[in-house]
């Protein structure tokens, strides 16, 4: 078991990606918290499933982009728990397709609020803990398109993720000396719901085609993919391991790079 008695707490874990990290940390022996801002019931069969392998494992609501509600989240997991040892920071939106012309303040105030300053929140709002602790292994999901490998449907969600890699380096540099590792995965395309978002069963179809085609294994991701490196990132195994970002994508070309 590589996280034995670790308390973990899984941002956004109520499906896809988020999901996949919460199981896989309690059958590696963690106690989990499962957090959610909207889907109680989905949250709650996470838990269940947790609660199956004999470790502890409790839901809460908290949308990551509420400073108020992200502070009581973590005073209620130091309550039930008692420390937090792992922080993944999660929970994320897209927006549908736009481009330059169509994009809206809307769209940049909540995905920035929820992927970046939601992730802020968060880490601001268990640092205090890990420091005291001496002890801490913090994840940030980042996104092949922070990296610009990706196609250039979304105007606001690249830079939210761009952001989120330099803030992993930074923190990384300024927690490192409380033995506080801060990481971040740039996923390539995974299968979840956040796909769907805008598009029709057909266009996630080719959208799923068009990526494998591209793509050195010849596959998209499953959540599952993304929850091995985040397993790696928060066991002793990673213990030389801070301010990166682990791109697990495949093997994606970028044909773009080609073009000229
Ligand atoms: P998903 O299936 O849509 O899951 C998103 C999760 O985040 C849900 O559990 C949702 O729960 C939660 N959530 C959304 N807004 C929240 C908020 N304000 N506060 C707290 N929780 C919130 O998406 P996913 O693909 O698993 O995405 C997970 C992360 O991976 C995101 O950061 C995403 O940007 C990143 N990512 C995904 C891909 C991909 O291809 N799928 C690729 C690169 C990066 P509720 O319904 O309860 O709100």
């Amino acid at each position: 078991m590589r996280l034995k008695d670790k308390v973990c707490l899984v941002t956004g874990a109520s499906r896809g990606i988020g999901r996949a990290i919460a199981v896989t940390f309690g059958r590696e022996g963690a106690d989990v918290v499962v957090n959610y801002s909207k889907s109680k019931d989905k949250a709650e069969e996470v838990v269940n499933g947790i609660v199956k392998f004999g470790r502890r494992a409790i839901a809460i609501k908290a949308d990551v982009s509420n400073k108020d509600e992200v502070e009581a989240m973590v005073k209620n997991v130091l309550k039930e728990f008692g420390k937090i040892d792992v922080l993944v920071n999660n929970a994320g939106i897209t927006w549908k397709p736009t481009n330059i012309l169509e994009g809206t303040k809307e769209e940049w105030e909540r995905v920035l609020g929820v992927n970046l300053i939601g992730t802020y929140y968060c880490i601001q709002a268990v640092a205090p803990y890990m420091i005291k602790q001496k002890y801490g292994k913090i994840i940030n999901i980042s996104s092949l398109a922070s990296i610009g490998t990706t196609f250039g449907e979304q105007v606001a969600y690249g830079p939210s993720k761009a952001a989120i890699n330099i803030l992993t380096k930074r923190l990384a540099y300024e927690l490192g000396q409380y033995n506080i590792y801060v990481n971040a995965i740039a996923p390539g395309l995974i299968r979840t719901e956040i796909l769907s978002i805008g598009r029709s069963e057909e266009e996630l179809q080719k959208l799923f085609n068009n990526i494998a085609n591209m793509t050195a294994l010849r596959r998209i991701g499953e959540p599952q993919d993304i929850a091995n490196v985040a397993l790696f990132l928060a066991s002793d195994e990673s213990n030389f391991v801070t301010g990166q970002v682990i791109v697990a994508d495949g093997g994606r070309f970028n044909f773009l790079s080609h073009s000229v």
